[in-house]
């Protein structure tokens, strides 16, 4: 997969792509990720990317220009044919004003062959970039950042982790939160709880006792069926306690129901 980042503060990417599971899939030539500098797309002496904003007001705003320009050196797929059926590319521009960014979309754009991620700045970027480039806007949640930076970060992560053979254990991924995939497609034999849109379960590691907090007795049983429900009945609080709105659109069973149930009851 591509990955195209187009921003004025290029050195910003240095820690998000060095390390970790987006470092590795850069180093095995999963992802290739190229960071391009907007200001090398400005004509003028003091390289100008922003102007102030038509109708007056506050702030600065990105020109389209470089932006264009820019997109346009990179070869990608026309703006009809990303918005159509057999789009295999996406030109997605950041911004608080987006579609919100979820774990569905991430596994969306990570079928995709390219994506190329535009950051804004100050007060925004120049609507026509939006309208006539881009096929797309996303927001990485209801708050107001004061660059996309952290967002095409945020994006870059969550699809680059996603890319087949990123992750050392293609099974992690689908029991994750969120993940929809219910657990019998999962299928792998240590797939104990499969996500189903629903919250992860709690993780517990060594040491067994830690100032005296007992990680759960069921868990060092050895007894697998127990232990699946134990997760599948602690993902089920979780998401009730944390987000009961993820229950609405998540795969439940008979089993999670009637869980459902006693936790409710458990709780009033
Ligand atoms: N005036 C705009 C905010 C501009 S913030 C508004 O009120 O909606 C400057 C830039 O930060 C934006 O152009 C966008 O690229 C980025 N940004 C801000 N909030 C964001 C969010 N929630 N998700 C993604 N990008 C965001």
């Amino acid at each position: 997969m591509k990955i195209d980042i187009l921003t004025i503060f290029p050195e910003f990417f240095r820690g998000p792509l060095d390390y970790g599971i987006v470092r590795r899939a850069r180093e095995a030539g999963l992802a290739a990720i190229e960071v391009h500098d907007l200001r090398a797309f400005a004509h003028d002496r003091h390289r100008t990317v922003d102007d102030r904003p038509f109708g007056g007001g506050e702030g600065m705003v990105l020109k389209p220009e470089p932006i264009f320009e820019c997109i346009e050196g990179l070869n990608v797929q026309g703006r009809a044919e990303r918005l159509g059926p057999g789009a295999t590319e996406s030109v997605v521009l950041l911004s608080a004003q987006g579609r919100r960014f979820d774990q569905r979309l991430a596994e969306e754009l990570a079928e995709l062959e390219r994506i190329v991620l535009i950051c804004g700045r100050y007060e925004g970027v120049d609507e026509r970039v939006g309208q006539h480039l881009a096929d797309r806007e996303l927001s990485i949640g209801d708050y107001v950042l004061s660059g996309g930076e952290l967002g095409a970060a945020v994006i870059l992560d969550t699809v680059a982790r996603l890319i087949p053979g990123a992750l050392g254990n293609e099974a992690s991924a689908r029991q994750e939160s969120f993940t929809l995939t219910p657990a019998v497609e999962a299928g792998a034999a240590d797939s104990t709880c499969a996500s189903g849109g629903l919250l992860d379960y709690p993780h517990y590691t060594r040491p067994a006792d830690f100032r005296g907090w007992q990680v759960p007795e069921v868990l060092v049983s050895g007894n697998h069926e127990e232990i699946r429900r134990w997760r599948r009945r602690t993902a089920l609080e979780k998401t009730l306690r944390n987000r009961p709105d993820l229950l609405d659109g998540a795969a439940l069973g008979d089993e999670d129901r009637k869980l459902l149930a006693r936790i409710a009851d458990q709780q009033f």
